[in-house]
C-alpha cells in the first residue's frame, strides 16, 4: 500500500556512508556513465600531451580543441563500485594534510594571488595541490598515488570532455577525499574575442554537468580558467552562480615543452621559497607531472612545508537543460541517466 510513512522511507542512493575504518562512496548517476568504447579510445590519439608540448607558452586549448571530437560513450553500465579508501595513513612520515579550509562560495570569491589578492588565507609554509585538464588515463593515476602514498590531498579542475571520457578515473579522484571542480567542457580560451558571453556560459555551465555527469554527483563550486583567461563577463556570472574561481601563486610550468620531472621540481620549489606559500598549479593529464610528484612531495617535507586541502561550504546546483542537453550529446537513454531513487522507489516495507 502506498502511504505517507511509505513514501517518507523512500530510498536515497547517491549516499556517501562513512563508517568506522573506512568509508564507501556509491554513486547512482555515475555508474550509468559508461566509459568510452575500445573503438573510441583508439580514435582519440592520446599523445594529445606531444602537442599540448609543442605550443610551448600557451597551455592546452589549441590542442584539446584540435582533437577530434570524442563518439559518444556507450550506454553500458560501468561496473558498481563501492571503492574503499582506508582512513588510516600507512606511511607515519607522509606529508599528510596539516589544514582543511572550507570555502564558502557565495558571491564568487577569488583565489591565487596572480589574479586575486582579497583574501590571503594560507600562512608561511602552506601550499595548496591543484591538477587540471584531467581526468587521463595513466597519468590521472599516477598523481593519485602519489598523493596517496603521502596521504595528502589535492583539488582537480577536470575538462568536462575528458570526464565523459573517463568517469571512472575521475571518480576514483573523489573516492580518494580530493576536491573536484570544473574546468569548463572543451578548455576553450573563454576571453576569446571569437566567444560570446552566450557560449563562453554554455562551455561553463556544460562542464560542470559533465563533471556531475561523469561522478554521479555535484561538483565543488570551484572553478579555474583555461590559460587563466578571465573573461570578465564570468567573472561577474559566477558571482551569481556562487562559484569560486581560481588562479595560482605558483605555476609549476609541467605543460611547457622540455619539461621533465627534474625541471618540475625545481621551478616549484625555486618559487615557493621566493613566495613562501602559495597555490601550486600543476596538470594531471600531463605525464611528467605525475612523475615529479615523489619528488615534488618528499621536497615540501623536507622544506617544512604543510598541504592545505580546500573544500566547499555547498556543491555546485546544476542547470537541468544542460545536463540533458549532454545526456543528448551522449546519446545517453534517458531512461539509464535517471537516478535509481526517481526510478525506483520504497513505498512500504
Ligand atoms: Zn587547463
Amino acid at each position: 500500500m502506498r502511504n505517507a510513512l511509505g513514501l517518507m522511507v523512500a530510498s536515497v542512493v547517491a549516499a556517501v556512508v562513512i563508517a568506522a575504518g573506512g568509508w564507501f562512496y556509491y554513486s547512482s548517476r555515475a555508474d550509468q556513465a559508461a566509459p568510452r568504447t575500445t573503438a573510441a579510445r583508439a580514435a582519440d590519439p592520446l599523445p594529445a600531451q606531444a602537442k599540448l608540448a609543442a605550443k610551448d607558452d600557451v597551455e592546452t586549448t589549441a590542442a584539446l580543441a584540435a582533437r577530434p571530437a570524442a563518439p559518444a560513450p556507450a550506454p553500458a553500465p560501468a561496473p558498481a563500485l563501492p571503492v574503499q579508501q582506508k582512513s588510516t595513513c600507512a606511511n607515519p612520515n607522509a606529508l599528510g594534510v596539516a589544514r582543511v579550509v572550507e570555502i564558502d562560495t557565495t558571491g564568487g570569491p577569488g583565489f591565487g594571488f596572480e589574479h586575486f589578492k582579497q583574501f590571503d588565507f594560507l600562512t608561511d609554509k602552506e601550499v595548496v595541490l591543484t591538477f587540471d585538464d584531467g581526468p587521463w588515463p595513466v597519468n590521472t593515476p599516477a598523481v593519485l598515488k602519489a598523493l596517496a602514498d603521502e596521504c595528502t590531498k589535492g583539488l582537480f579542475f577536470s575538462v568536462g570532455k575528458h570526464a565523459t571520457y573517463h568517469p571512472e578515473i575521475l571518480r576514483q579522484v573523489l573516492a580518494q577525499g580530493h576536491t573536484v571542480g570544473a574546468h569548463t567542457w572543451s578548455h576553450v580560451n573563454l576571453n576569446s574575442k571569437k566567444m560570446t558571453e552566450q557560449q563562453a556560459k554554455d562551455e561553463v555551465e556544460k562542464g560542470f554537468s559533465a563533471v556531475k555527469f561523469a561522478l554521479g554527483t555535484n561538483p565543488a563550486p570551484f572553478f579555474r580558467f583555461p590559460q587563466l583567461q578571465h573573461n570578465p563577463a564570468i567573472v561577474s556570472y559566477f558571482g551569481t552562480r556562487n562559484v569560486a574561481m581560481f588562479s595560482t601563486d605558483v605555476d609549476s610550468f609541467d605543460f611547457r615543452k622540455g619539461s621533465t620531472p627534474e625541471k618540475i621540481v625545481e621551478t616549484v620549489m625555486t618559487k615557493l621559497d621566493k613566495l613562501g606559500k602559495g597555490i601550486i598549479l600543476m596538470h594531471d593529464f600531463q605525464k611528467h607531472t605525475g612523475e615529479a610528484l615523489p619528488a615534488l612531495l618528499a621536497r615540501l617535507k623536507a622544506g617544512g612545508y604543510k598541504v592545505v586541502q580546500m573544500k566547499a561550504k555547498t556543491t555546485f546546483q546544476t542547470l537541468p537543460e544542460y545536463d540533458e542537453a549532454l545526456l543528448k550529446d551522449l546519446k545517453v537513454p534517458t531512461s539509464s541517466a535517471r537516478p535509481i531513487s526517481s526510478v525506483v522507489q520504497t513505498v512500504s516495507q
